[in-house]
C-alpha cells in the first residue's frame, strides 16, 4: 500500500513494487492450488517488476520453483546467488547448454534436437542435465509434436540410462481458449504422461497450468503450477474479473509528479496533431511519462490517471516522454503526485484499465514499463 509519506517523496517518475503484495499473492495462489506446488515465473525482468527482488520475495514466501524463458535470465538469477530449482524453456538454436547445466538450471526440451544437444553438453561438462520434456498439446508454439512424442520419450529414456540426462519434469502450456479445448489439452497431456511412463520415465513434476488454468481448472494443476501474472496481482482472464475478485493485490504502482499546469481557453488544441481541443476553459496537467516509458500511445485520448483524489482523462496524443490530462477547474499544482496505475482499491486505475484503453492486456502494460523508470521496492526482499 502506498502511504501519504511515500507520496510526499514521489520522484519525477517511478515504479513502486510492493514485495509484500508479491508474497501475499503467491501465498494466496499456493493455498488455492495445494497440494500442487508453485513455480514463480520471473521471465522478462519479472514482468517488469525486477527479476532478482521478485525471485527472492517468492522464495521467502515459500515458493519452491522459479521459471524463466531464456537461459540468460536463469544465469542472471544464479549470478545473484539464487540457488533454488530454476527452469528455463526457450532456447536459441545452437545454444551451448553447458553453462546452464553446470549451474544447475533445469532445461525445458521442445525438440529432439534440443534433447541431443543437451545430452552432448552434459557429457562435455561432466554433469547430469535435468530436463523437462515439453509436449505441444495444442498451443502450437513450441514443444514436441504429439506424433514425435513417443520416439522422443524413448530416446530420453535411453539417454537417462546412460546417465547424461535426468528427466525431472513433463510439461505443456494451455491456450486458455474454451472449456472444451482446455479439456482436450488436459487429455492430450495425460496421454503424453502415460506414454512417457511406458517408455520408463519417472518424472517428479508434471506441469501444465499458468495462472489462469491454476485458478479455474483444477484438473490442470497436476504436481506444479507456473504462476506469472497472478504473482504481480494482475488478473489473467481479460473478462472483467478484477484482482480483488481473485483475492490478489497489484504489486506495481506507476507514478510521478505533475511537471507543469496551464489554463487554456475553449478551442485550444492539445499535443501533436491537435487530436483534442478544449470545448470550455479548463486546466491541463503535464504527466512526465510517455511511450518511451511503456505508456501505450494507443491509449491517447482514452487512458486515465489519478491526481488529487480523482481520475483525470488523457487528452490528445501520448508522446515519447509526456502526455497531458484534463483536470478541469480543480486546483492541481505542479509537483502534485500522479498515479498512472496501482491498486484500484486506492481509487487509482489498474494496469488492466490501461490495457483496456490501449486494446491490450494488463500483462503488456506492466511488462513494458521502460528502463528509464526507476524501480523502488517496498517490503524488503
Ligand atoms: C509466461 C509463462 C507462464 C506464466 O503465465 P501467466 O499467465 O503469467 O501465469 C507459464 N508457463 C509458460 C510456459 C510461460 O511462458
Amino acid at each position: 500500500m502506498i502511504t501519504a509519506s511515500d507520496a510526499a517523496a514521489a520522484p519525477f517518475r517511478e515504479a513502486v513494487v510492493d514485495l509484500d503484495a508479491v508474497r501475499e499473492n503467491l501465498r494466496t495462489l499456493a493455498a488455492a492450488v495445494a497440494p500442487a506446488r508453485t513455480m514463480a515465473v520471473v521471465k522478462a525482468n519479472a514482468y517488469g517488476h525486477g527479476a532478482v527482488p521478485v525471485a527472492r520475495a517468492a522464495l521467502s514466501a515459500g515458493v519452491e520453483w522459479l521459471g524463466v524463458a531464456d537461459i540468460a535470465e536463469a544465469l542472471a538469477l544464479r549470478d545473484a546467488g539464487i540457488d533454488a530449482p530454476l527452469l528455463s524453456w526457450l532456447h536459441d538454436p545452437g545454444t551451448d547448454f553447458g553453462p546452464a547445466i553446470a549451474r544447475d538450471i533445469d532445461l525445458g526440451v521442445s525438440s529432439r534436437e534440443q534433447l541431443e544437444a543437451i545430452a552432448a553438453a552434459a557429457a562435455s561438462v561432466g554433469a547430469v542435465a535435468r530436463v523437462h520434456l515439453k509436449l505441444d498439446t495444442g498451443l502450437s508454439r513450441s514443444g514436441v509434436e504429439p506424433e514425435h512424442w513417443p520416439a522422443t520419450v524413448a530416446r530420453a529414456a535411453e539417454l537417462e540410462a546412460t546417465g547424461r540426462i535426468h528427466v525431472r519434469g513433463l510439461f505443456s502450456h494451455l491456450a486458455n481458449t474454451s472449456p472444451d479445448e482446455d479439456a482436450a489439452q488436459i487429455a492430450a497431456f495425460e496421454l503424453g504422461v502415460v506414454q512417457a511412463e511406458t517408455a520408463g520415465l519417472r518424472a517428479e513434476v508434471r506441469h501444465l497450468a499458468s495462472t489462469a488454468g491454476a485458478l479455474r481448472l483444477p484438473a490442470a494443476r497436476f504436481d506444479l503450477v507456473r504462476i506469472g501474472i497472478g504473482a504481480y496481482g494482475v488478473p489473467p482472464f481479460g473478462d472483467g474479473t478484477t484482482a480483488e475478485d481473485l483475492g490478489l493485490r497489484p504489486a506495481m504502482t506507476l507514478r510521478g509528479r505533475v511537471a507543469a499546469v496551464r489554463r487554456i481557453g475553449p478551442g485550444t488544441g492539445v499535443s501533436y496533431g491537435h487530436t483534442w481541443r478544449a470545448d470550455r476553459p479548463t486546466s491541463l496537467a503535464l504527466v512526465p511519462l510517455g511511450y518511451a516509458d511503456g505508456i501505450p500511445r494507443q491509449a491517447s485520448g482514452r487512458g486515465e490517471v489519478w491526481i488529487r483524489g480523482a481520475k483525470r482523462p488523457v487528452v490528445g496524443r501520448i508522446a515519447m516522454d509526456q502526455f497531458v490530462v484534463d483536470v478541469g477547474d480543480d486546483p492541481v499544482e505542479t509537483g502534485d503526485e500522479v498515479v498512472l496505475f496501482g491498486d484500484p482499491q486506492t481509487g487509482a486505475p489498474s494496469a488492466d484499465d490501461w490495457g483496456d484503453a490501449a486494446d491490450t492486456i494488463g500483462y503488456e502494460i506492466v511488462t513494458r514499463i521502460g528502463a528509464r523508470v526507476p524501480r523502488r521496492y517496498l517490503g524488503g526482499a
